[in-house]
């Protein structure tokens, strides 16, 4: 059963919770003198607008049309109800996922991707310089600038660029130049490039990279496709869609679960809802993020400053954090990778409006084969870690005798990690 949206139905503003938090989130410093960072110094990477969007304590933040028109490429994304994975698990429970696979690059990413394109294109901007790590944020960015004749330059961590040669192809195909990371071509990605050219990379040398390369260059800015306010903001779009799409069902969910790598998909589908939950509209409803336990970052960091990067370029910011050195074990949901997360979540998180639990790699997979195997979509490895936490939550409702409401988001399709799933399935975890 699906719910869709007319394409006039599409919200045309952001939603941004900020206004709602009780105290004022903790400012992002500059590493030298530890004070809050000026927006003069972050103008050397970002655009005005996105610098402002970053610091809004505005409610609502209307989309440009220019980015309505690409949104609907894709969008609204389906509600779906799961129910074949209902029946399997022999649950009273409702379970509903967003499909955010339906985007052309396949996750949720291109809702900011775009949006960032478009307002570096208006500020004059002619070249965005990122990392990515198996290649999803990159093959966003890479499709999202060649709708505003922008030029994309990617550092990809070697170990992906190697592994998984298709996300690599999609982002060239979509006009994007692709750097294997570290590169020589960058002073931190020199660093480690001189003393092994073979080496792995990790995504905190990648960003760093692509920083730089903004910082030398006028006409080249950065794009980060999580973390951020900004991104957040953006990623809204999913939770609006869904509020709306569960209003006309006459529902309002009891769990909403999602995966968090840096928070970005989670957030999107999570604070639409949890504004109710603050205002005290909808006291009961749960919020779970799920990460790997290869990469505990809300279940076992630490909540103080760190850096965004493994070098140190950015500013410090205020979150759960492993530590900025920290190099998890090579997981196949490499989007959850990721050392930190977003200020936003963490401050949510820290004042425990948002729970959050951890999984093991093999039980993501079991989770992810068997959503494959009811409702057909292959998910994200990523997405898989919020299925599996699902149907921990539906197997409580079946024992507990409720019929709660579930509501999760599957962020991407799985269709470029079928290695992964190969070696799962051969018993090679
Ligand atoms: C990048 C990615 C994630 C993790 O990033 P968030 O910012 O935490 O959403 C999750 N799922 C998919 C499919 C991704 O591509």
């Amino acid at each position: 059963m699906k719910v869709y949206l007319s394409p006039d139905e599409l919200p045309r503003k952001w939603f941004n919770i900020v206004p709602y938090l009780s105290e004022p989130l903790p400012p992002p410093l500059d590493p030298e003198t530890k004070k809050p960072v000026s927006p003069e110094k972050l103008l050397v990477i970002f655009p005005m607008p996105l610098i402002e969007q970053e610091m809004s304590m505005e409610e609502w933040i209307p989309i440009p049309e220019e980015v309505l028109q690409i949104y609907g490429l894709w969008r609204p994304t389906p509600l779906i109800r799961a129910l074949n994975l209902e029946r399997f698990l022999e649950t009273p429970a409702k379970i509903f996922y967003k499909h955010e696979g339906v985007s052309p690059p396949g996750s949720h990413k291109p809702n900011t991707a775009v949006s960032q394109a478009y307002y570096n294109k208006i500020s004059g901007i002619k070249k965005l310089a990122t990392e990515t790590g198996a290649g999803q944020w990159g093959s966003s960015l890479a499709f999202a600038t060649q709708f505003f004749g922008l030029e994309c330059e990617v550092y990809m961590v070697r170990a992906s660029f190697k592994q998984k040669p298709y996300r690599r192809i999609l982002m060239e195909l979509w006009g994007a130049k692709v750097e294997p990371s570290p590169s020589p071509h960058t002073k931190a990605g020199k660093q480690f490039y001189e003393i092994d050219p073979e080496h792995p990379g990790s995504l905190g040398i990648a960003i760093s990279e692509a920083i730089e390369r903004a910082f030398e260059d006028k006409s080249t800015n950065y794009a980060l496709g999580s973390v951020l306010n900004h991104v957040l903001l953006h990623q809204t779009i999913i939770g609006l869609e869904a509020e709306l799409q569960m209003q006309k069902l006459g529902l309002y969910p009891d769990y909403i679960v999602g995966c968090v790598g840096g928070g970005s998909n989670f957030a999107g589908l999570v604070f639409p809802f949890l504004k109710h939950k603050i205002t005290g509209e909808h006291p009961q409803t749960e919020f779970w993020a799920v990460e790997p336990e290869a990469c505990p970052t809300l279940t076992k960091g630490e909540y103080r400053y760190d850096y965004g990067d493994t070098v140190g370029l950015t500013p410090l910011i205020k979150m759960y954090t492993l530590g900025a050195d920290f190099v998890p074990s090579p997981i196949h949901a490499g989007g959850l990778r990721y050392h930190g997360d977003a200020p936003l979540l963490c401050a949510l998180y820290h004042h425990g409006f948002i729970k959050a639990c951890a999984y093991p790699q093999e039980e993501v997979f079991k989770a992810g084969v068997l959503f494959a195997r009811t409702e057909g979509t292959v998910p994200a490895p990523e997405s898989a870690h919020a299925i599996k936490k699902v149907i921990d939550l539906a197997l409580e409702c079946k024992k507990n005798k409720e019929e709660k409401v579930i509501l999760f988001n599957l962020s991407g399709h799985g269709y470029f990690d079928l290695s992964a799933y190969d070696a799962y399935l051969r018993g090679e975890f």
